[in-house]
């Protein structure tokens, strides 16, 4: 598509990305087949292609109304049509800027509303509050200690995850020991800057990424044996994603450029990491399960088939799912903000996670599990609890 930028924003770096994008979409309307949204309403302005041409006129001055805002806020940020996108367009970093830019023109009530749902979910003190009252599952086992420490990874623990479904956290930790790799959590302060980037809170996004980044980047370079970490590990895909995009908030010659692409490169999702690891040790017990594919993980990380793949080789048989890579409809906030998208989604998605009838429902991202348990009687839970006996 071509772009007529207007000076005031052509000559900053998030125009011009946003540009290179914008130029890079060459209107083929592949995307459109698999966004969960256009399936929805078959509008298309809750397209792709539509949503780039909507932001494309936001930037070059062309008006914006709030029923463009609104289009604009019906995207789930899933990345499904970069996926199925043969232009390669960075779809994902152009909504983050095109929300920016339109956030300004939003009601008092939206933006009241967006700020105090961005700061409870930040706030661990405060979110611990609402967490408990909204708790998921408990710890079920004793915490296990490895025998001998060959090596060790940093957890990143999450801001809602200890609250909501502390057992992952737990069972991620025996399964390491077991494997003995020794585990740093980070504090639930240390939150990835998920939520503040996708709520249009960009800055103080940043300021947080930069003092995770000057932590983690000391933790993955220090001599101290003692203190060094082999890798920065999520099991929430939607904190690994995030983290893994951390390099393209810097322009190449930022001084954080460097140490970002570095903490990037060694972020891997636990599936990631144990795909790669010797895993007789471990004693699964198979039961008839299936599994949601976090958008985070298949479209945002580009590793479709990987907890597939890792249950398999462990020895479960895991059913093939309908439509496996749209959308459930958790998306971050987007079921806070987006009901009944969400919930239409979500009934799609358990129905055809039911198909098998399964014993469990198993996923890889704590808000998809939390969305999904919601709309079933099915146990749900994160595949490395399956891992704890
Ligand atoms: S598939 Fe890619 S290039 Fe084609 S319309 Fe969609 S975003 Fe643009
Ligand atoms: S991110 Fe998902 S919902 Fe948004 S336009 Fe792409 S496919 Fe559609």
């Amino acid at each position: 598509m071509q772009t007529k930028l207007p000076e005031d924003i052509i000559f900053t770096s998030k125009g011009q990305r946003a540009e290179e994008i914008i130029k890079s979409c060459v209107h083929c309307g592949f995307c459109l087949a698999t966004c969960p949204t256009y399936q929805l309403t078959g509008n298309e302005l809750d397209s792709p292609r539509g949503r780039i041409y909507l932001i494309k006129s936001a930037l070059e001055g062309n008006g914006f109304d709030q029923t463009s805002i609104q289009h604009l806020d019906k995207c789930l940020t899933c990345r499904a049509c970069e996926s199925t996108c043969p232009s390669g367009v960075d779809y994902g970093e152009l909504v983050d800027i095109g929300r920016e830019f339109v956030d300004v023109k939003r009601v008092w009530w939206q933006k009241l509303f967006r700020t105090s749902v961005r700061l409870t979910l930040t706030s661990p003190k405060l979110f611990n509050i609402f967490g408990r009252l909204f708790r998921h599952s408990s710890i079920k086992t004793p915490q296990i200690k490895p025998n001998k420490v060959e090596s060790r990874i940093l957890l990143l623990a999450g801001c809602v995850q200890p609250s909501l479904a502390p057992n992952i956290n737990h069972v991620t930790k025996n399964v390491l020991a077991k494997l003995n790799i020794a585990v740093v959590e980070t504090k639930q302060t240390e939150c990835c800057g998920a939520l503040e980037q996708h709520l249009s809170a960009q800055d103080i996004a940043l300021v947080r990424i930069k003092t995770n980044i000057n932590n983690w980047h000391a933790m993955l370079e220090t001599t101290n044996p003692e203190s060094k970490i082999e890798a920065i590990i999520s099991n929430a895909s939607g904190c690994g994603v995030m983290v893994k995009d951390y390099p393209t908030l810097f322009e190449p010659d930022e001084p954080y450029f460097a140490k970002a692409k570095i903490v990037s490169e060694k972020t891997k999702d636990i599936a990631e990491y144990l795909s790669e690891k010797d895993l007789s040790p471990l004693k699964p017990k198979n039961t008839k399960l299936s599994y949601h594919a976090p958008c985070t993980l298949q479209h945002g990380q580009k590793l479709p088939g990987l907890v597939e793949g890792l249950l398999e080789k462990l020895g479960y048989d895991v059913a093939p799912i309908t439509d496996s890579h749209l959308c459930c409809g958790s998306a971050g906030t987007y079921s806070i903000f987006q009901p009944k998208m969400a919930k239409k989604l979500r009934d799609n998605k358990i129905q055809y996670l039911s198909e098998s009838k399964p014993n469990v429902i198993v996923t890889a991202n704590i808000g998809c599990l939390m969305h999904l348990s919601q709309g079933t009687k099915i146990p749900v839970k994160h595949w490395i609890e399956l891992l704890d006996n």
